[in-house]
């Protein structure tokens, strides 16, 4: 029964005159070839290795060398500085270092925190985008105040930190016209402070940041309550409604529903679009909010900054292992320890972010001012936009295209110039425009906005 189905969805499309095109981009081999460099040995090695500090709680100590959060940051601090040196000595290592004052909740002194952040700056000067992925370094157990008893945090979030270290790994020796930045933030479990001071540092050096991948438990396939394995998804989380929204901004939103195309949400399409270029089957599952069931994440600080933020997290994860104290009861082990994780899983995952941050380095910039023309009523679609002023100059466009109940792209329609005048009507379908190169590089697409 697939011919009928694949008609009924082509129908609303009938009207088109534009060559249909295929809907995904070209993939590059170049970025496969780094996809396929990422080495779950390695990823296994690290996960062990930051369990052997025994706890990273963000109130842990500091000065043994060898035990606690400090030990720990200054480890990921000198793998980064070993990445740089392979890779050419481009990418730059700091201590991004930073102060909170108690809270009355999760901090009861000052603490001065760090996150370790790698740079690989891009190799045009021209170009401002700056793409982010993170895990958070800390871990805790039952008690969030212990900071003394063993927090393996192997998957909780020893999975996203070595991930970030992984990618930093592959691409330090890499050339991108962009810049891209690996981090590994602190604080995550006493109230997202790394992040929170990341992303208001962001905003405040004007870092035009197009793309923040956070990852947090993304190294286990087996979920526990009730007992499930999928090793083969990856659930991307993404706000529908940008956290900054202003009232001005709602009152448009509201009148073209454009609750389900969020900038963020955009990023976890061409995320999805990405795994099914780049994964070899791995499928990024899209989710349709901004996080879990009483969880956040270290990308919610950045949706409030007004970036294009998403959270990665594993398809069923094992409540069992997170946030809690090493003991047996029942039978049942409970604890955040490397047993159980599967690194096969996480590499796959990996190659999602890495597959990700290097189409949309390679891409143009998205383009800008895009809007659909509503001065007349007719059955047409007249769409303009103007060339990104940053990055490579796109070489041609393309205008992506759903209906307004279909959840992701449908069609695919090529356009050489700066605007489009399709055969469909605007009041039927949702629009996005996105910049490719000679290559076929295809930059995130950006909603239009009305115009006259
Ligand atoms: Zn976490």
């Amino acid at each position: 029964m697939k011919f009928p189905v694949l008609l009924l969805l082509l129908a609303p499309f009938a009207a088109l005159a534009q060559k249909p095109a295929p809907l995904l981009p070209l993939a590059d081999p170049a970025i496969q070839k780094l996809v396929d460099e990422i080495s779950a040995k390695n990823l296994e090695a690290d996960v062990r290795k930051l369990v052997s500090f025994g706890t990273r709680h963000t109130l842990s100590d500091t000065q043994s060398p060898t035990r606690g959060i400090g030990a720990a940051r200054n480890w990921v601090r000198d793998e980064f500085l070993k990445y740089s040196k392979a890779g050419g000595g481009r990418m730059t290592v700091e201590m991004d270092t930073f102060t909170i004052k108690p809270d009355g909740r999760r901090i009861n002194r000052p603490v001065l925190m760090a996150n370790v952040l790698a740079t690989l700056p891009g190799t045009d000067p021209a170009d401002t985008r700056v793409i982010l992925v993170s895990g958070h370094i800390d871990s805790r157990v039952s008690d969030v105040m212990n900071a003394i008893a063993d927090a393996p945090g192997a998957n909780d979030d020893g999975s996203g930190t070595v991930l970030v270290m992984e990618l930093a790994r592959v691409l330090a020796g890499q050339k991108f016209p962009c810049t891209l930045k690996f981090v590994a933030v602190q604080g995550e479990e006493q109230g997202l402070y790394g992040s929170g001071h990341l992303a208001e540092r962001a905003k405040k050096e004007g870092w035009n940041l197009i793309a923040m991948l956070n990852n947090d438990i993304v190294g286990n396939s087996h979920g526990f309550d009730p007992e499930i394995s999928d090793d083969k998804r990856l659930r991307v989380f993404s706000e529908g409604v940008p956290a900054n929204e202003t009232p001005e901004q709602a009152k448009v939103r509201r009148q073209l529903s454009s609750e389900n195309d969020a900038p963020s949400r955009q990023l976890a399409r061409f995320i999805n679009r990405a795994a099914q270029l780049y994964g070899h089957g791995h499928q990024a599952v899209l989710e349709y909010r901004p996080d879990r069931f009483l969880r956040g994440g270290d990308h919610t600080p950045f949706n409030q900054q007004g970036f294009a933020a998403v959270r990665f997290t594993e398809m069923n994860e094992d409540f069992t292992h997170q946030h809690q104290d090493l003991r047996t009861e029942k039978g049942r082990a409970y604890g955040d320890v490397v047993e159980g994780m599967d690194f096969a899983y996480l590499r796959r995952n990996a190659g999602i972010n890495l597959a990700t941050m290097a189409a949309l380095a390679l891409a143009p910039a998205a383009p800008v001012k895009v809007e659909v023309l509503t001065a007349n009523l007719t059955n047409r679609t007249e769409l303009r936009w103007q060339a990104p002023a940053t990055g490579p100059k796109p070489s041609s466009y393309v205008v992506l295209v759903r209906e307004t109940s279909a959840p992701q792209w449908q069609q695919r329609i090529p356009v050489s110039g700066t605007t489009a005048d399709l055969s469909i009507s605007k009041d039927n379908f949702i629009f996005g425009v996105a910049s490719m190169d000679a290559a076929g590089h295809e930059s995130v697409a950006v909603l239009p906005v009305v115009g006259r």
